[in-house]
């Protein structure tokens, strides 16, 4: 057979989900194969279900922040051990790996920036810190944006994605979801905007304090959004849980979020908002 005349091997479904990690991603939740260069063009989002990939904060900064207008706020600050915590690893050690498997230091980070010419103050949480857990510097970082927010009369948003609390800071932790809504109450003094955006996953304490008192809330698509998880909740009250429970769209309906909106299109909806808010 001549080679023209050779049939063009597809690969099989099962050969296409063992393709390996690297120039290729399998989205998680059409199936579909994507190549990794096209996906991060198109902000991690799959473009055949428009499902959300988790991105980091240096993604979710470079999305609503004109090109290199971000001044971060307090880079260095980070986590002492007050309790002295041990499971089976030291809090320390947690600690230290994942500031070398990021690149930052705690699980948030703030600053100044313009969002299309706007002067903006932002937070953006990181899941891949330490599950966005917050801790003392996360709740620090939150109370100095807001502060500053407040100083500058500037409207602030912030990009939640966490877990919770951070357990190895036991009340120390805890303790930020009040100084955190202190701080917003004091900055919302002003009447100027607090805008969170709730990205996958946002729950635990996160959104019993913070996440939930945004003057307007925002939701990705398929954010998983609640205080206790769906397995907990299934387990406890002992009954199945309706499909789509704690997502972003079943929360829209019930009046928890104000709207949800595609990733790509989160820069230019957000300085709308902004607009309509402070113009
Ligand atoms: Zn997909």
């Amino acid at each position: 057979m001549a080679w023209f005349q050779k049939a063009k091997k597809s690969l099989s479904p099962k050969e296409r989900s063992q393709v390996p990690d690297g120039l290729w991603i399998k989205c998680e939740n059409c199936g579909e194969i994507i190549f990794r260069r096209e996906l991060q063009k198109n902000h991690s989002v799959c473009q055949k279900c428009r499902f959300h990939f988790r991105i980091g904060s240096r993604e979710y900064i470079e999305l609503l922040i004109d090109e290199g207008s971000f001044r971060e706020f307090n880079a260095d600050l980070k986590s002492v051990d007050p309790l002295k915590f041990k499971d089976t690893k030291r809090y320390t050690e947690r600690i230290q790996k994942a500031v070398k498997a990021t690149g930052i230091n705690d699980a948030i980070r703030t600053g100044v920036g313009l969002m299309n010419g706007r002067k903006i103050i932002l937070g953006v949480m990181d899941f891949a810190f330490f599950g966005g857990s917050v801790g003392s510097v996360v709740g620090e970082k939150i109370t100095q944006a807001a502060k500053r927010a407040k100083e500058g009369e500037y409207p602030f948003i912030l990009v939640c994605a966490s877990g919770g609390m951070r357990m190895q800071e036991g009340m120390f932790s805890l303790m930020q979801m009040a100084k955190t809504s202190c701080a917003l109450a004091d900055y919302s003094e002003k009447n100027l905007p607090f805008i969170t955006l709730l990205t996958h996953p946002t729950t635990g304490g996160t959104t019993a304090s913070f996440a939930m008192l945004g003057d307007i809330i925002v939701a990705e698509p398929g954010a998983l959004i609640g205080f206790a998880g769906p397995r907990v909740i299934k387990q406890t009250i002992g009954q199945d849980l309706p499909p789509g429970f704690q997502r972003a769209e079943f929360l829209l309906q019930r009046g928890f979020i104000d709207f949800i909106e595609d990733r790509s299109k989160m820069k230019e909806t957000l300085s709308k908002v902004l607009s309509n808010l402070c113009d």
